[in-house]
């Protein structure tokens, strides 16, 4: 028994070892991601389920590295926050979509809401408010068409730092959405003293065919007269439904996936004809 004991315990010590190599070695590889130009944007429409016109799109941010090949925002995202270097990356991400959806304006394209997603940490940094001020001023994008994604999570009600920026963001024209909406724990009564424009319901009850939950949101988001929008739409039955219910918006596989810049830029130009 007891050899068997020693046997275990070497295999779970080479295992963290393992992990922890790994870690160190996904660590130094993120830190140089920028400076290696490793980091791009994809870009996925939302879509207004009356019209079908395309509103807006979301930044979803991509690494692709030579060794690694490509790693999840879902895998690096954390790290990331943890040692510190969201806030780099994340001024990367609004810099590059906001020059992006510029650029898309000079060409004369209908003008597009870009949304990006902002880490809890980013809160954290007192100049958050005045950096992404700086970019707009830089980029010379009106800040109606600059959306910020944010996790619905406890902190974000308890932490009046968190409100007090959020509604000078508000205060300038940016947009506000919670992310991931139905899996954190928003008190009722919070939620309709947050500054915020739009709840997007989360995809986990897309996926499970929830539609108890995604009823009930769609209806609260329109009793505190806010927006509401489904992500994670794959089929032509969830937009019925969605549609049926009011819901104002639609993100997902059914209209489009993640698309890269040019693909998009594509698809807009052929959208409106130029
Ligand atoms: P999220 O903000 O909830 O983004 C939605 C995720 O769902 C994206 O995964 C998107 O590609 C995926 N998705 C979109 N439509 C569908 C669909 O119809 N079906 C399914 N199964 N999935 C769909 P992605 O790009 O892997 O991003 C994962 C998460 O990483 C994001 O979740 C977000 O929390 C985070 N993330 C991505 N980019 C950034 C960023 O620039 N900054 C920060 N802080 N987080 C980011
Ligand atoms: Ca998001
Ligand atoms: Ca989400
Ligand atoms: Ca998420």
């Amino acid at each position: 028994a007891k050899q068997n004991g020693g046997n275990r315990y070497k295999l779970y010590d080479a295992k963290i070892e393992f992990e922890t190599a790994e870690r160190v070695v996904l660590e130094n590889y993120l830190r140089k991601a920028i400076k290696q130009d490793e980091f791009f944007l994809q870009y996925q429409p939302k879509v207004d389920l009356k019209t079908k016109q395309i509103t807006g799109v979301e930044a979803l941010l991509r690494w692709e590295h030579p060794k690694l090949g490509t790693v999840s925002p879902n895998k690096f995202i954390p790290v990331a926050e943890e040692i510190g270097l969201i806030g780099t990356i994340g001024e990367w991400v609004l810099r590059s979509a906001c020059v992006q959806n510029k650029v898309w304006q000079e060409e004369g394209l209908p003008p597009l809401r870009v949304a990006v997603n902002l880490s809890l940490y980013q809160f954290r940094e007192d100049n958050l408010v005045q950096k992404i001020k700086d970019i707009l001023m830089e980029t010379g994008l009106d800040p109606t068409y600059l959306e910020l994604e944010i996790t619905e999570s406890m902190s974000m009600y308890n932490e009046d730092y968190v409100v007090e920026k959020l509604s000078e963001l508000r205060r300038i024209g940016i947009h506000i959405s919670v992310d991931d909406f139905g899996t954190g724990y928003s008190s009722l009564n919070y939620l309709n003293k947050l500054p915020i424009d739009t709840l997007k319901i989360d995809r986990s009850f897309m996926k499970e065919d929830n539609k108890t939950t995604i009823k009930s949101i769609i209806g609260l988001a329109h009793n505190l007269n806010l927006k509401v929008i489904a992500e994670g739409v794959e089929t032509s039955e969830q937009v019925d439904f969605l549609q049926q219910n009011g819901c104002d918006e639609a993100q997902g596989y059914f209209f489009d996936k993640p698309l890269s810049t040019i693909r998009l830029t594509k698809k807009l130009r052929e959208l409106c004809g130029v």
